[in-house]
């Protein structure tokens, strides 16, 4: 039996940049909408047209995509005025995207209230503005504003919303969860029987996640019968964001129940790519990853407990629920304080470091790592780290830049104005070199004072040009004025890699 598509309809331009604090520039757009066509999304929703103008600009000179559908986003027609003569819908004919998804009203409640006009002024609305662009020979979506809000008051009036636009030609119907406060049980029976009228080859699901459920809700509709599903990259979108494409596409792809009767545009070798996807968005918008995100979050694949990771070593499938290499992923073994010597072993293996588990180097190491986190740090988090203690106890790492002594001051002057300075005495071949530098806090004038000084380290100042410190947090660890402070420093280099690294620092506070 032959599979059935599912199209793949991304929104993370237009409703994910609706998302607090998030502002993107055209140059974002480009790069977002390229990856995006090369992931293979069906649709691509690029923006509203007329509404500002970066969309504007974006419409005007878009991108090359291939194999994905520019959409370009709108709103029917105003009352009072003929779909022609609608500078809204003028400007979405204007643009040269082949497919334009058009949000109406489909609850009574937000006719009478929000846009004040009568249920018939609304249905002629859709029914004009539809005929419009299908006239125009445009592939025409009705979003289906509130529907399931709609759907629970006034049902026969929220299938006649629909009915319209299908009426007149529309290609998909989307049915929107706008508030997304409705539960998978809830869009089950709704979608079901919303497809005995309108054919779910016909029909789209767009879920929002206020109650974490919009993944779950897009899953249940596609059960009941649509076959697009929209969404946005990392689940972006305004209050707690739109259904997120990241979970969805792996669910779709690799788990049976879907895999056996679905098939997308997507596949195998492409879904590999979406951890790096997701990345780059967190990239594009200066965030840092969300650890915990399912199948590609750093933590996703992360095993902690010594018995959990003896296991994982036997056989993977023991505590993961699929293999992390098919979204682009990797195992983590954490070592800690509870692990055994096969957390060692198979994190030496991560860093492709040879060793027979029997040398007594492996004990060595893991009695160094079960001593340092007893009085501080924690190398949960902490990679670099970690694999710097590992080869220097495996005798791999030469000298290679020696920091004799440093010295960082905190000063606030009679302004108010608080400013620390820090001065290094560093040895590289045998040379020495004083470095000096102010900033905004010890480790940021620790790190001017050695950017100051790069040229002096030698060979090695080609390295450490491009590094740059991405972010650092500060743990006390017990408190007094002797107090012990863990830091925690994410580094990155001009090609994006990051790592984590991590030092205890004694602070003493004087009152
Ligand atoms: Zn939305």
């Amino acid at each position: 039996m032959s599979k059935e598509k599912i199209f793949i309809f991304d929104t993370t331009l237009r409703d994910g940049a609706q998302t607090e604090g998030v502002n993107f520039s055209i140059d974002d757009k480009n790069k977002i909408a390229k990856a995006l066509s090369n992931l293979g999304v069906d649709y691509l929703e690029g923006g509203w047209p007329g509404a500002n103008t970066l969309d504007t600009t974006f419409f005007n000179k878009p991108p090359k995509l291939e194999n994905t559908i520019l959409t370009a986003f709108g709103m029917t027609k105003k009352a009072g005025r003929s779909a022609e003569n609608d500078p809204g819908l003028s400007a979405l004919l204007n643009t040269n995207a082949p497919a334009i998804c058009l949000v109406g009203k489909s609850w009574d409640f937000h006719v009478d209230v929000a846009l004040g006009i009568t249920k018939e002024e609304n249905l002629e609305n859709i029914k004009e503005s539809a005929k419009l662009f299908i006239k125009n020979k445009k592939e025409f979506m009705f979003d289906a504003e509130h529907f399931f809000d709609g759907y629970k008051k006034n049902p026969e009036y929220a299938l006649a919303c629909i009915k319209t636009a299908f009426d007149e030609g529309a290609r998909w119907i989307v049915l929107c969860d706008t508030n997304g406060g409705t539960l998978p049980n809830e869009i089950g029976e709704i979608v079901s029987k919303v497809s005995k009228q309108i054919p779910g080859k016909n029909l789209g699901i767009h879920a929002h996640n206020d109650t974490e459920n919009a993944v779950a809700n897009s899953l249940t509709a596609v059960l009941a019968g649509v076959r697009q599903v929209q969404g946005t990259i990392n689940g972006l979108g305004e209050r707690c964001g739109n259904a997120n494409l990241i979970s969805l596409i792996p669910s779709l792809t690799l788990k049976k129940s879907f895999s056996d009767n679905f098939e997308i545009k997507i596949k195998k070798d492409k879904v590999k790519t979406l951890t790096e996807c997701s990345r780059l968005l967190d990239e594009i918008l200066n965030r840092k990853s969300n650890r915990r995100a399912a199948y590609v979050g750093p933590s996703a694949f992360a095993h902690k407990g010594g018995l959990h990771v003896s296991a994982v070593s036997k056989d993977p499938k023991t505590y993961e629920h699929i293999d992390p290499s098919l979204v682009g992923n990797v195992r983590n073994i954490i070592v800690s304080d509870q692990a055994g010597k096969s957390n060692i072993m198979s994190r030496l293996n991560k860093y492709g470091i040879k060793i027979d588990k029997n040398d007594p180097k492996v004990q060595t190491l893991l009695t160094e790592v079960k001593d340092r986190e007893f009085i501080g740090y924690s190398y949960d988090g902490a990679d670099a780290s970690f694999e710097l203690l590992a080869r220097r106890i495996m005798g791999e790492i030469p000298k290679y830049i020696t920091i004799h002594m440093y010295d960082v001051t905190v000063k606030k002057s009679a302004s108010g104005e608080i400013i620390s300075s820090a001065k290094a005495q560093l040895e590289v071949d045998k040379k020495l070199s004083i470095c000096e530098g102010e900033g905004n806090g010890p480790v940021n004038a620790l790190d001017n004072a050695i950017r100051n000084n790069i040229d002096n380290l030698g060979k090695y100042s080609k390295y450490l040009k491009d590094l740059k410190l991405v972010d650092y947090k500060v743990r006390i660890l017990n408190t007094g004025t002797n107090a012990t402070t863990r830091v925690s420093i994410e580094s990155t280099d001009r090609e994006g890699k990051s790592w984590f690294h991590q030092t205890l620092l004694k602070l003493h506070l004087r009152h």
